[in-house]
């Protein structure tokens, strides 16, 4: 075990390479990753980053003995505090509604819930001791109500974005407020008016500034440093490299970044069709109308089909793939059942070791068509039965599929659905009824199907 424990390799976004992972105590990882802001329902980006990190821990559980996975909740934040305003409701009412369709949409998922799942509004205090403790190091200062970390006073600013000073400037899109000693200086408290949420603190009555968070809960919930810190890559700049400065220049050695979080992961962008995602577009998919269309496993083995730190491009034939790829695996798994495997399965059982190379989940998804391909060619006395099962049990728990014993009974439900809307439909069109028929046609489509007339009848299949 040993051995190939030392053979996972992460690529960590401080040093941009792919290393050998060395935790920190071998027998308890920590890590963390930024959670959602939660305003409104939770759309495919989250869904992926939550999946991702979901199944980065069920590796890490099956190859350490101890894991402690914290990914927490914005649940204070100016776009929270708008959609409070306009809905006419309490802010709580908010955020309480959207963190349960959260944890609810993510566990159709099969997304585990974290260990800890923070949320900033429970950690105010933390947020005002560290605050003051950079002010104490000069790290910080208060102007007008604000207060703000001065990035030139620190001088490894930067190293996980790679940017430089302009290029910080640029990127932080923040308006030159009058109360900033230097336009990269970013805000770690700020003040509330009536409307506004507020707790009292040493600069009045305020809220904190997004960063401020992240640092306080994860040293709070891990102590530092801790293994990974993780997050979609969007996060890079500023938030990341915000909290190394945060954490660094407080609790953590000025000179070492690794002094916060030893390994940087980040997971790629989410497009829809080939186009980014975006309310302007219109093209925002939601995890709950995803889950209406498709079986949980078939999304999260769908947002797993490409590496993590690549884009997935969200398009119906990868759901479709994913959907096939499964129905054979449960067949497997089914056809199986009396065969007895080891309860205890580790990464001895074999079938896992694409995962260990910065978790390539495509390999190991082409790793499992490989099995299923096998299986349905070979005559059944030439398999290791024991072998397979052991493999395919051990890949279902770490991708966190193959845990819904009824799932083939949902494709049987989709293909009675899907006979009876084709016998309506030929019934339309012999009743010359071709508007319904096209009707007909469009509703099978957006199930996934596509028929094709034959002399015989009507041949269907998933796109
Ligand atoms: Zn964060």
């Amino acid at each position: 075990m040993v051995q190939i424990v030392q053979n996972l390799k992460i690529f960590n976004t401080l040093n941009s390479q792919k290393e050998e992972f060395s935790p920190l105590d071998s027998d308890h990882i920590k890590l963390y990753a930024c959670g959602p802001t939660v305003y409104n329902y939770a759309h495919i980006g989250n869904a992926r980053m939550a999946v991702v990190f979901d199944t980065i821990v069920r590796t890490l559980r099956v190859l350490y003995p101890k894991v402690t996975y914290v990914s927490n909740i914005t649940d204070i934040d100016d776009k929270i505090i708008d959609a409070a305003k306009e809905a006419g409701v309490e802010i709580s009412a908010i955020t309480e509604k959207y963190t349960q369709i959260y944890n609810e949409d993510m566990s159709r998922l099969n997304v585990l819930e974290p260990d800890v799942q923070p949320k900033a509004t429970e950690y105010i205090p933390e947020m005002i001791e560290l605050i003051i403790d950079l002010i104490e190091k000069d790290f910080a200062y208060e102007k007008d109500g604000h207060v703000l970390f001065h990035v030139p006073s620190y001088n490894n600013y930067g190293k996980l974005s790679n940017r430089n000073r302009e290029e910080q400037i640029a990127g932080s899109r923040v308006e030159v407020a009058p109360f900033k000693k230097d336009p990269s200086d970013f805000v770690l408290w700020k003040p509330s008016d009536d409307t506004q949420p507020g707790w009292d603190s040493p600069w009045g009555v305020g809220r904190p500034g997004w960063h401020t968070e992240c640092s306080a809960m994860s040293e709070k919930t891990l102590g530092l440093p801790f293994d990974i810190h993780g997050g979609g890559r969007d996060l890079i700049f500023p938030h990341h490299e915000n909290e190394i400065a945060q954490s660094c220049c407080s609790t953590g050695n000025i000179n070492d970044p690794n002094s916060y979080a030893k390994y940087w992961m980040h997971n790629g962008f989410v497009t829809i069709n080939g186009e980014k995602m975006s309310k302007s577009l219109g093209n925002i998919i939601l995890v709950k109308d995803l889950t209406d269309k498709y079986h949980g496993e078939v999304v999260r083995l769908s947002l797993l089909s490409s590496h993590y730190r690549q884009g997935l491009d969200w398009n119906e034939k990868i759901a479709h793939q994913s959907n096939k790829l499964l129905t054979k695996l449960y067949d497997i798994v089914n056809d199986l059942s009396d065969v007895k495997i080891s309860e205890k399965l580790d990464v001895d059982s074999g079938g896992i070791s694409a995962l260990m190379d910065d978790f390539n989940t495509p390999g190991l998804i082409a790793e499992l068509n490989k099995i299923a391909k096998e299986y349905n060619s070979k005559e059944k006395e030439d398999l290791n039965k024991t072998t397979i099962k052991s493999k395919l049990i051990l890949i279902g728990s770490v991708l966190g599929i193959l845990q819904d014993k009824s799932f083939n009974k949902a494709s049987d439900e989709l293909r009675e659905k899907v006979e009876l809307l084709i016998k309506e439909r030929l019934d339309a069109k012999n009743q010359k009824d071709f508007d319904l028929a096209d009707k007909i046609r469009n509703e099978l489509l957006d199930l996934g199907v596509e028929i094709k007339d034959t002399s015989d009848g009507t041949d269907w299949n998933l796109k």
